[in-house]
């Protein structure tokens, strides 16, 4: 049998000293934000998660993914006011940095905001419409892709949005970013996805990721389809302080490997850990792990 992993989302919290980067922000001092994402970056390696993300701590992923952008400015909320063009690389140099001290035997994970959902979160001024925005986000998604894939052991897309509506053009959307991609694919989804299953298990990703623990309803939801899907379990909730107990953690896997069977080869939070007090997000993390390795110990 496979081994499960565990992972991550994306998002982990880390609280900024405010005094602190108004200083080092005025004093043009370069990279300041890298204690930021190695702080991040840490508590998951300390916690024993074996694909680690970036953290996401410098934005909300939306920000972090148009603010490098041309045809992008930000404001309330990103703007659209111009035709999108690829002009810098957007989580490229950070991953660099990462993967520098990230020990051999953690992966890493490019997180990448999906095309349908960055169109959906902005304000558009000057596309017609929405598809041809969403395509456009497609292209330069690929570009940035194209730079990291090197580097990352899994791809990881963030799609929310399609929990809200899959779009008819939701394949040919994935499809532009994941082609030809050789390393792991992922494709996150919260939300309740019972719907769209259909819809999700026929798209050219490996691994669906869902927020399992806080929707268990979901794994039977899946029971009613034929799906050739890897699964990323979520196994812990991202949205609720209370701290799963390792044992609770071990019935949940159970209970979706009674109908997952082997697809299941990660197990993570049910989404980004941004809104969770640090300390919380950490314990939740650590009895994550403690689960996987009795599961994987059987
Ligand atoms: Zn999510």
């Amino acid at each position: 049998m496979e081994i499960i992993k565990t992972s991550v989302i994306g998002s982990y919290p880390i609280e900024i000293d405010n005094m602190k980067f108004i200083k080092n922000y005025f004093n043009g001092l370069e990279n300041f934000w890298d204690e930021y994402i190695s702080a991040a970056v840490n508590d998951m390696i300390k916690a024993g998660i074996d694909l680690i993300s970036d953290g996401q701590t410098r934005d909300p992923f939306i920000n972090i993914f148009t603010r490098n952008i041309k045809g992008c400015r930000i404001r309330d909320r990103p703007e659209i006011i111009n035709k999108l063009e690829y002009l810098y690389p957007i989580i490229f140099e950070d991953i660099i940095k990462i993967k520098k001290y990230l020990p051999k035997n953690k992966g890493l994970i490019g997180v990448i905001a999906g095309p349908y959902t960055l169109s959906e979160s902005v304000v558009n001024f000057y596309y017609k419409n929405k598809m041809e925005l969403a395509f456009d986000f497609a292209e330069i998604i690929k570009k940035e892709i194209d730079l990291i894939k090197p580097y990352v052991d899994l791809i990881s897309i963030d799609e929310p949005f399609f929990s809200n509506k899959f779009p008819d053009y939701g394949y040919e959307l994935i499809k532009i970013i994941t082609k030809k991609l050789k390393c792991l694919t992922r494709l996150h989804v919260c939300g309740d996805v019972s719907k769209i299953i259909p819809d999700l298990i026929n798209l050219p990703v490996d691994v669906l990721s869902h927020e399992f623990k806080a929707k268990p309803q979901l794994i039977n939801s899946y029971e009613e389809y034929e799906n050739n899907k890897k699964i990323c379990l979520g196994s812990v909730r991202s949205d609720n302080i209370e701290i799963e107990s390792v044992e609770e953690i071990i019935s949940h896997i159970d209970q979706a490997s009674s109908i997952f069977g082997e697809k299941i080869i990660q197990i993570s939070p049910d989404c980004g850990q941004r809104l969770l007090p640090r300390d919380i997000a950490f314990k939740k993390l650590i009895n994550l792990v403690k689960a996987g390795e009795v599961i994987n110990g059987r």
